[in-house]
């Protein structure tokens, strides 16, 4: 029954709930709602006791880290890394191009260059 999901809020029969509890599913609604980087919570106890589990699941994943899992989150940080250092770049060498002088911006292109071989290497001295 998808419908019984959000009826109404624990705290407040008469108001509708809009969300669960991830800790312990019960519904709630805007007022009550704890927002935490690790989800949305009816209370901080249970906001506290997920982030408790968290971290315990978190250190049982760092004691046997399951073969795949790893490897796709690191892949997933590295590309987005990678994508976030490409827009940067792009954005910086644009502003360059059209003459812009960002102080931080310019000396960062000027590295990464200077890291290309055969690329601005009359800064050697
Ligand atoms: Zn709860
Ligand atoms: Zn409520």
């Amino acid at each position: 029954m998808p419908q019984s999901l959000y009826s109404k809020c624990y705290n407040h029969p008469s108001f509708d709930a809009t969300a669960r509890c991830k800790q312990c599913a019960k519904p709630i609604c805007d007022t009550c709602k704890v927002i935490s980087p690790t989800g949305v919570f009816c209370s901080e106890t249970c906001r506290d006791q997920n982030k408790a589990f968290t971290e315990r699941m978190d250190q049982m994943d760092r004691n046997t880290p399951p073969p795949g899992r790893w490897a796709v989150r690191f892949k997933s940080l590295v590309s987005r890394l990678i994508l976030l250092a490409l827009g940067v770049f792009v954005i910086g060498v644009t502003l360059h191009a059209l003459g812009f002088d960002i102080p931080y911006l310019s000396s960062a292109i000027a590295w990464v260059l200077d890291l290309i071989p055969g690329g601005a290497a009359e800064t050697a001295p």
